[in-house]
């Protein structure tokens, strides 16, 4: 099966790479000529984390491209990209649609096919949800970890024989490379608990600007999580998707403590380093979307939903540090049995405080500099860095 992984960041290639591996033709659609030149000339590494202290790697050959125009129709195409992307995404890709192309989302949120659907007819749409995370290390370079019982749940919008085999088929192609994928009639059940995971920790995380693990500690933030999710579970009844509070105490949520537990959630990291646009619409945003036309009050998702919005719409003005004037000094530490020379840390500090040495390790090199605008320590994903205020 020739496949197109379009938006193909770390989630995307780590799919793209067990679909290769489980037998399938993958070329994966990246955005940058860097990360293109290193997938081509070295494959695809993988790091598969099993806990903390132990995992496996693997070396995947894989294709990618920046440019699809001469990639030719495609079998199926795999869209990765953040949902705010995904319009702009498939007009790009509509040169490798034919007339029997399928088109798979494992997007996060729900909202995506809404959009997909105005590219191919709706017999054609699958979509699902992950159970996984994914983090490029460096280009071409992937940490991941698998969660819960199964990797990957996908269903159909249209449910009959022919999407059945389609649906089992792509399934077959990631459990034959090495992960647990299941096509079920009940997706919308399996998108909603993750759905509801994404809304307890998401965008909350980036308004506190704290870690998954960090604010699932605070009493307050764990209220606040929980306002949210019921009223989501309130809005999915009215839609008539059975979901079941208690279920997703004791199943799902311990799975989004482990997954987003030393890391910032992708919203948050939108929202405070890369002050991009999130996925806020497909995910809160969803809710109180769908809330409304189902005339379910939503306050409190509407509340954070508006929230990420003027944020969004004003990172240009909002509070940096100063260098001038009575600058506070700042102490940066770098645990070194952490720091595993990722650079992420040197690329995103706005003054050129640290270096990775010829160990591979980050180091301090410039202390005065620093202005303490976090992203070192937010971005790290090792957590090895912290930075205070003397
Ligand atoms: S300190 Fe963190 S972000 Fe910096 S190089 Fe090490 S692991 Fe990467
Ligand atoms: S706190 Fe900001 S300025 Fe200071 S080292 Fe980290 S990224 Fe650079």
């Amino acid at each position: 099966m020739k496949i197109a992984v379009i938006g193909a960041g770390s989630m995307g290639c780590m799919l793209g790479g067990y679909l290769q591996l489980g037998g399938a033709d993958v070329t994966l659609v990246v955005r940058r000529k860097e990360l293109m030149d290193a997938l081509n000339e070295k494959g695809l590494t993988v790091r598969m984390y099993e806990d903390e202290d132990s995992a496996s790697s693997l070396n995947i050959p894989v294709k990618a491209a920046v440019d699809v125009k001469d990639l030719g129709v495609m079998d199926a195409l795999l869209v990765m990209v953040k949902g705010p992307d995904t319009k702009a995404a498939m007009d790009s890709a509509k040169i490798l649609i034919g007339d029997n192309t399928k088109v798979v989302t494992l997007q996060n949120g729900i909202g995506n096919v809404d959009i997909i659907k105005g590219y191919v007819p709706e017999d054609r749409i699958y979509y699902g949800c992950l159970n996984m995370s994914a983090t490029m290390d460096s280009p071409g370079t992937i940490s991941g970890g698998l969660f819960g019982s199964n990797n990957i749940f996908i269903g159909s919008v249209t449910r009959g024989k022919e999407q059945k085999e389609f649906g089992e088929g792509f399934c077959e192609l990631f459990r034959k490379g090495g992960i647990t994928a299941t096509y079920t009639d009940d997706i919308d059940r399996e998108v909603w608990y993750k759905l509801l995971m994404n809304i307890a920790v998401n965008a909350s995380c980036g308004l506190v600007r704290l870690r998954g693990g960090e604010a699932g500690e605070d009493p307050q933030f764990m209220l606040l999580a929980m306002d949210m999710v019921k009223e989501a579970i309130t809005v999915a009844h009215a839609i008539g998707i059975e979901l079941d509070l208690g279920y997703f105490m004791a199943e799902i949520l311990p799975t989004a403590r482990k997954s987003s537990g030393k890391h910032y959630p992708s919203m948050a990291h939108d929202m405070m380093i890369s002050k991009t646009k999130t996925e806020i619409d497909f995910i809160n945003g969803a809710v109180e979307r769908l809330g409304a036309s189902a005339g379910v009050p939503t306050p409190v998702n509407t509340t954070i939903s508006r929230l990420v919005r003027v944020i969004e719409n004003n990172y240009q003005r909002q509070y940096f540090p100063k260098t001038k004037g009575n600058a506070p000094s700042f102490t940066i530490t770098i645990n070194e049995k952490f720091c595993k020379g990722c650079g992420y840390c040197v690329r995103y500090c706005p003054k050129n405080v640290i270096i990775i040495e010829e160990n591979d390790k980050a180091v301090v090199k410039d202390l005065g500099g620093c202005i303490g605008c976090l992203n070192c320590a937010t971005i790290c994903p090792e957590a090895a860095i912290t930075v205070s205020k003397e």
